[in-house]
């Protein structure tokens, strides 16, 4: 069985004093993670101090990207390994943003898997199409495309570990949520393209999100489907109160 995984995604949201209230309010009222993982993906500025203030609980912590290299003359960059120091769990990478408006290849994507994956830490592996992409019914090979050109020399078991959001552009941030259906069998598509490429065994082990617009009221249909193990959820995230409802169907 896969555990559940629900990681919020801040996004470029909330200041310091905003994020340590947020983890304070959060920490000790999350379910244990013997039964799912909670996440919180905040800006790395302040990971350092969320850090701190949940060691001893079950909160778990991501960052929102990083460099492919570790060290060295990259201005502006945020290194994998020192994320890996803090005893940060997660890094997303290849968000649509992060395609869109900093022009992140498919490339760029697998170095940073390869790098985070170096360093201990778990990739979140983010894919979806666009608006144009899902109208001309070629949702399945572009998500294929994507999440092959992502694991690109990945070994099985550093695949097996792996987490996989499936985010369709067009339901992100606009309340426009895709159908559980389209949730699943898209989400479906992602463990078939990773049985393809490493087995049957490999495939039931990865676990791949949902995300966009997930809110409390939806979350418990998609965490019903068969392929869907988790979620990966935006605005809804930015709340205390929303972030903790959203674990509510464990
Ligand atoms: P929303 O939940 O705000 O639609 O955002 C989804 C998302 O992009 C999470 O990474």
């Amino acid at each position: 069985m896969r555990k559940p995984i629900i990681a919020g995604n801040w996004k470029m949201n909330k200041t310091l004093a905003e994020a340590q209230a947020f983890v304070e309010a959060v920490k000790n009222n999350i379910p244990s993670k013997e039964l799912v993982d909670t996440v919180i993906g905040s800006p790395a500025l302040f990971l350092a101090s969320m850090n701190e203030l949940r060691q001893g609980t079950d909160l778990q912590l991501s960052a929102q990207n990083s460099y492919f290299e570790n060290a060295g003359a990259f201005t502006g960059e945020t290194s994998p390994a020192a994320i890996a120091d803090l005893g940060i769990e997660y890094i997303i990478i290849g968000h649509s943003e992060r395609r869109e408006y900093f022009h992140e290849t498919d490339e760029d994507i697998n170095k940073k898997a390869k790098a985070i994956i170096a360093n201990g830490v778990t990739p979140i592996i983010c894919c979806g199409e666009s608006l144009e992409t899902f109208e001309a019914g070629k949702t399945a090979e572009w998500v294929e495309g994507q999440i092959t050109a992502a694991l690109k020399d990945l070994t099985a078991e550093q695949v097996s570990n792996l987490v996989i959001a499936y985010e369709p552009i067009w339901a992100i941030g606009t309340g426009k949520s895709a159908t559980a259906e389209i949730a699943d069998d898209t989400c479906g598509v992602v463990r078939t393209t990773v049985e393809k490429l490493y087995g049957k065994e490999v495939s039931e082990k990865v676990r791949v999100q949902y995300g966009g617009s997930v809110k409390p009221e939806n979350v418990a249909e998609y965490m019903s489907k068969e392929n869907v193990d988790g979620a990966l959820v935006g605005g809804a995230s930015l709340d205390a109160e929303s972030f903790l409802a959203l674990l509510d169907f464990v």
